[in-house]
């Protein structure tokens, strides 16, 4: 998710790794740390905060040595503070590993080591990484790696160096980006070309199960069997700018194009198929207070009140819990009714959203268990709450928000996933939720290879002054979203509404010039839609529909149709609202507007 850099050759290391680092900082930027091989053994230095907090260090104290590697982190387990910063490393430190991406299996891994006598230090998925090599280790690291690597689920990318096979940098990948930058007797690695531009542009790039042993004398690609690999040299001719955006315009659609990754990323290692149940290590609930709860109380702002209003649904159709979805802003001045059997839900994306928290706090002292949905590890929500789901999405720099919504979703369905299946849910029917979510990450890949599809139709409508956003059961909430996201970055005025409910006020605003987006999939209430996009084709609006399959009743009735695969009823808000992030993001590039910095918005909402 975050950022790693590393060198080795002949000149000092540290004010390339820190200028790197520098250059990934807007990945994440909760800690960072950088390690050296010199004669002297290993030498770390990690501080919280932004990368100028770890320059400061390294200015007071220096660290020599031309082989190095560094990191910043944005934490995924474990509070963001020095300790968990990476560099981590063994407990004999000779080994120092940075890395992104989650290990899975870090439990069980840490419990086997600790049997053997390793001692942890950091609250980190990574630690094991260090131990396990520090285990392996037979004189040449590239083997340990191998062998550590063998033991491990999940994602990565790795950097690696030990004091006791000193001069070289090993590296790895699984999941998580990793290049090998090329220069005159030195070399660099990094997650990402940002962080080596300034020293070269000729890079190998690493695929999945492979490694690559750097030193000054050259550099090899090695499969996970230690089988040599060959491997094409590539130049990089894109600008710096381009690069932090991934080759994308802006954050905004880099984060949409995300989404396959970081909804994979939310459901990683909780989903479990066959049983058709989830894991959620961070509940901080026993299967007894799981079971007492008789009420549901979702309190969040914005985006996260959209997905805050289909977890509302989810609970209560399938788990059977009573459920209030509530502005964090409203909620925390009322007199909510919240006994010790609420589990009172928290969504923010960043953590740190002042009216959510004030209405996690309020929640809490009524003697609710709180619950935070979080993107941000160590924010102040996942802080106070006294359990949590952590989206894993990645850092979120758009303003407008789009990843952080599936992957609320999804982790609401995760979260309901396992409270149903304690009640009255049965094996099969989880299983079939289960199943479904699997599909998704490919399922949203499919819709974004036709994203061009919705670009025309931004052209088309890019100088309109009103839209209306319609949909009924799980789209309802779509379509408010959809709304938010258009008003958001295009300033076009828009309405979500039950479709339904149009008849009684909106439908006056219907004429030629109106565009209204219908969000109607082929689920159970289909045919209810189908009968409220009839009244609006009627009063001649302009009808653009986001639907799951050839419908021939719709024949002569859309002006436009977008199609998303067919999933179940309860998962095509994540498959739906893609169509509308990528029509409110071409409407506003198409309007000239800032897309990532809209007028008078704040990424993070820290005032009441
Ligand atoms: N899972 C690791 C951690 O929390 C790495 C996070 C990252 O990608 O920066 O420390």
């Amino acid at each position: 998710m975050c950022g790693i850099v590393g060198y080795v050759g002949p000149r000092v290391a540290t004010p390339m790794l820190i200028e790197g680092l520098k250059r990934l900082e807007y990945r994440g930027y909760d800690s960072a740390g950088i390690a050296m091989s010199n004669g002297h053994g290993l030498e770390t230095r990690k501080a919280k905060g932004k990368i100028s907090m770890l320059e400061g260090l390294v200015n007071g104290n220096p660290i020599h040595g031309s082989v190095g590697i560094a990191h910043t982190r944005w934490a995924t387990h474990g509070k963001p503070n020095e300790c968990n910063a990476h560099p981590q490393v063994d407990c004999t430190n000779t080994i120092a590993v940075v890395h992104n991406g989650i290990i899975e299996n870090f439990s069980a891994l840490r419990k086997m080591l600790q049997m053997q006598g390793h001692t942890f230090k950091s609250e980190t998925d990574t630690e094991v990484l260090a131990h396990l090599i520090e285990a392996a280790f037979d004189g040449k690291l590239e083997d340990a790696v191998i062998d550590a690597l063998a033991l491990v689920e999940g994602t990565y990318g790795i950097a690696v160096l030990s004091s006791k096979d000193p001069d070289k940098i090993v590296c790895a990948r699984k999941g998580s980006p990793l290049l090998i930058g090329l220069g005159e007797g030195e070399y660099f690695v990094a997650s990402d070309a940002a962080a080596i531009l300034q020293q070269t542009r000729q890079v190998v790039y690493l695929d999945d199960g492979e490694m690559g042993v750097l030193t000054k004398d050259g550099y090899e690609v090695l499969d996970l069997d230690a089988r040599r690999v060959s491997k094409g040299v590539s130049r990089i001719d894109w600008s710096l700018d381009e690069i932090e955006k991934g080759g994308f315009d802006h954050f905004m659609l880099k984060e949409i194009f995300e989404q396959p990754q970081t909804i994979q990323n939310t459901m990683r290692g909780r989903l479990v198929v066959e049983e058709g149940f989830s894991k959620l290590g961070g509940l901080n609930l026993t299967k007894d207070e799981l079971k007492a709860i008789d009420q549901i109380v979702i309190t969040a702002c914005g985006t996260s009140w959209h997905s805050g209003l289909i977890g509302e649904l989810y609970t209560e159709e399938l788990a059977r819990i009573r459920c209030e979805v509530e502005y964090a802003s409203e909620f925390r001045y009322r007199n909510p009714i919240v006994t010790d059997t609420t589990l009172c839900v928290v969504i923010s994306q960043s953590g740190e959203t002042a009216d959510t928290l004030a209405a996690m706090r309020e929640a809490k002292r009524r003697g609710a268990k709180t619950l935070g949905l979080v993107n941000v590890v160590g924010s102040t929500i996942a802080r106070e709450d006294d359990g949590g789901i952590y989206l894993h999405a990645g850092p979120e720099i758009g303003v407008a928000s789009t990843k952080a919504f599936t992957s609320q979703v999804a982790a609401l369905a995760l979260l309901t996933l396992k409270l149903a299946r304690l009640r009255n849910m049965s094996v099969v029917k989880g299983r079939e939720v289960a199943e479904a979510m699997l599909a998704l990450p490919a399922q949203i890949q499919s819709i974004l290879d036709h994203a061009s599809e919705v670009e025309e139709i931004a052209e088309r409508f890019k100088d309109a002054t009103n839209f209306l956003y319609l949909g009924r059961g799980y789209q309802f909430p779509v379509a408010l979203e959809g709304a938010l996201k258009l008003k958001e970055i295009s300033y076009i005025h828009a309405e979500g509404y039950p479709a339904a409910e149009m008849k009684h006020g909106p439908i006056a605003l219907i004429d030629s010039e109106m565009p209204v987006v219908f969000i109607a999939p082929h689920d159970a209430v289909f045919d209810k839609v189908v009968s409220n996009i009839q009244e609006v084709k009627a009063r001649g609006g302009k009808v653009i529909c986001i639907t799951s399959q050839e419908e021939p009743v719709l024949e002569g009735m859309i002006d436009h149709e977008i199609r998303v695969p067919q999933t179940i009823d309860m998962l095509y808000p994540i498959l739906t609202v893609i169509p509308l992030q990528l029509l409110a993001y071409y409407i506003a590039v198409k309007r000239g507007l800032n897309v990532d910095q809209p007028r008078n918005l704040a990424k993070s909402v820290t005032v009441e």
